[in-house]
């Protein structure tokens, strides 16, 4: 099987360190959640992997099957197969969902292709859309609105799970919103991710919801606190820090705390 390995992982925003040597392996087909407080630098390791530019990578790998992903730009991330959704997505007023999507679809299934090469056919997308749409029980007239323009916090998580739909990236890091969703609309994406992921996806949830985690059954579970991952469990953990909270983690790892 095919994983994204990360080695001791460090990184620092504006010189400021915040990854102290991150330690992750994922196989594709395993779902792992990554829980720990605020702050605690979960985000800060999905842009890392994803390339974000204000996140500098001071020491450490990233790899998939032995490729090293930190010589690639954010474009050829997506290209390599990983997906990230973000926990604050950008607007992008003016650019409808659909074209959006066609564009990434298009980026992601054709890696040689050049900018202002052809893209998708449109009717060939028209139907594929349409039919992930009826799947994931959409209104199709959502895909006509400008990407995340004034869209609810619901709206937002619909937008991603399509997006994943779409690209079928080998990897996925869902960075949740933790607020905003009701619980219907937490139980959509949680079966949804769920129904695409499958068995072919590793992903990599972040969740303050135990909601998104009952239809994802998590085959481990990581606990980061100050910039490191101190403790890897199973889905019982992720239950115990939903019930119980993060006091016992912090008097277990005083010097990450
Ligand atoms: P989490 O997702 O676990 O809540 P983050 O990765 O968002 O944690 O943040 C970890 C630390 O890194 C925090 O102290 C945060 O302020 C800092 N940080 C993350 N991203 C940025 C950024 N773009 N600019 C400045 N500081 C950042
Ligand atoms: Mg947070
Ligand atoms: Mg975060």
């Amino acid at each position: 099987t095919e994983s994204l390995v990360i080695k001791d992982l460090h990184v620092s925003v504006e010189g400021k360190p915040i990854l102290n040597g991150v330690n992750l392996t994922i196989n594709r087909g395993e779902t792992h959640a990554l829980m720990g407080p605020n702050g605690s630098g979960k985000s800060t390791l999905g842009n890392a992997i994803m390339g974000h530019p204000s996140y500098e990578v001071t020491g450490g790998s990233i790899e998939i099957n032995g490729e090293d992903v930190l010589d690639m730009d954010a474009s050829e991330r997506a290209r390599a197969g990983i997906f990230m959704a973000f926990q604050r997505p950008m607007a992008i007023p003016g650019v409808k969902l659909a074209d959006f999507l066609r564009h990434a679809a298009t980026n992601v299934r054709n890696p040689g292709r050049k900018e202002g090469e052809d893209l998708i056919p449109m009717r060939e997308f028209r139907k594929e859309l349409k039919e992930k749409m009826g799947q994931l029980r959409m209104d199709t007239e959502f895909a006509r609105r400008y990407v995340n323009d004034g869209f609810s916090g619901g709206e937002m998580k619909r937008a991603e799970i399509l997006q994943l739909a779409m690209l079928r990236p080998k990897f996925a890091i869902l960075d949740e919103t933790d607020s905003g969703l009701d619980v219907d609309a937490v139980k959509l994406a949680s079966q949804s991710i769920a129904e695409i992921g499958g068995a072919e996806m590793g992903i990599l949830i972040i969740t303050h919801h135990d909601k998104l985690l009952e239809q994802n059954t998590p085959n481990f579970t990581h606990v980061m606190l100050g910039g490191r991952i101190v403790e890897t469990g199973g889905e019982e953990l992720a239950r115990e820090l939903y019930t119980d909270g993060y006091d016992r983690i912090r008097a277990d790892h005083p010097v990450e705390a």
